[in-house]
């Protein structure tokens, strides 16, 4: 959900669109440079939870953090954002923080990696007993970007050890576009199976449920509404049906605009996704 014009802005249009969890950015997007979080912010997102009865479930980290990155000004920027970003969803008691892995700028996938879990290390290190737990996201794996194989984050999980501060956020779109294809039964039992055998289930804490635009295997991330784009409504039935599931918080990243009727995609959305829970 948007944090336009105040962080707890997103808990009211969460509620209105008939959420129970929401992930926020509690950062934007785009700068590196942010002012602290002020007594009064973090006291209005308290109320504005209290009042909605909407779980801020997850944080997403600013796309500028790049912990892979060979750039030693981007390195240490990254890092310092994403201890602000631990820091920051610790006050406003956000138990998940989501980020993408890095993209490792044609140094290689080894070196990459290994950057990122000595990056997670530190900042881990510097924030000792908070009670925030980074979620690395399975990416599509544009360009150099490192997480769209699930051993991509096995590497790193084991390297930065802490199994209570670390999870895993699986995006149904990126992992299609990385050419997990779910489309099928078998395909949906494959992909599982896979993310069992590298990760482990019990490590996969939140889901990102998007549809995509590009075919399985394109590795271009591009969102699509639910249904309406090459995965298909059938794929997230098995998502929706999987007992494993039942307690897994599952978060819509889809496009914010309106179906031809004038209602919030969203919530058309979120119907989609319930009538599948039902009858796939
Ligand atoms: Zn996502």
């Amino acid at each position: 959900m948007s944090v336009a014009g105040g962080l707890e802005k997103a808990l009211l249009r969460g509620r209105q669109a008939g959420c129970r969890v929401v992930q926020v950015f509690t950062r934007g997007t785009s700068r590196w440079e942010v002012g602290a979080l002020s007594q009064a912010e973090v006291i209005r997102f308290r109320e504005a939870r209290a009042q909605t009865g909407v779980e801020p479930v997850a944080a997403h980290v600013s796309y500028l953090i790049n912990l892979a990155s060979p750039r030693n000004d981007v390195r240490e920027k990254s890092l310092a954002a994403l201890e602000d970003e631990v820091k920051r969803s610790a006050r406003l008691e956000i138990p998940y923080l989501v980020m993408h892995p890095g993209a490792h700028l044609g140094t290689g996938t080894d070196l990459g990696l290994r950057r990122i879990a000595e990056g997670i290390g530190h900042v881990l290190r510097r924030t000792p007993a908070v009670p925030v737990m980074i979620l690395l996201e399975t990416t599509a794996g544009q360009g150099t970007g490192l997480g769209h194989r699930f051993e991509h984050l096995a590497v790193i999980l084991e390297r930065v050890g802490a199994p209570d501060r670390m999870g895993v956020c699986l995006d149904t779109c990126h992992v299609f576009a990385a050419g997990y294809d779910f489309r099928s039964r078998a395909g949906y039992e494959d992909l599982m199976a896979a993310f069992e055998k590298e990760i482990g289930l019990e490590r996969l804490k939140v889901v990102h449920v998007n549809d995509s635009r590009r075919e399985a295997g394109s590795r271009v991330d591009r969102h699509a509404h639910i249904g309406q784009g090459c995965i298909g409504a059938r794929g997230f039935g098995f998502f929706m049906q999987d007992r494993l599931f039942r307690d897994t918080p599952f978060i819509l990243e889809t496009p914010k605009d309106k179906d031809p009727k004038g209602t919030d995609m969203d919530v058309v959305n979120m119907r989609t996704l319930r009538m599948l829970e039902t009858n796939g």
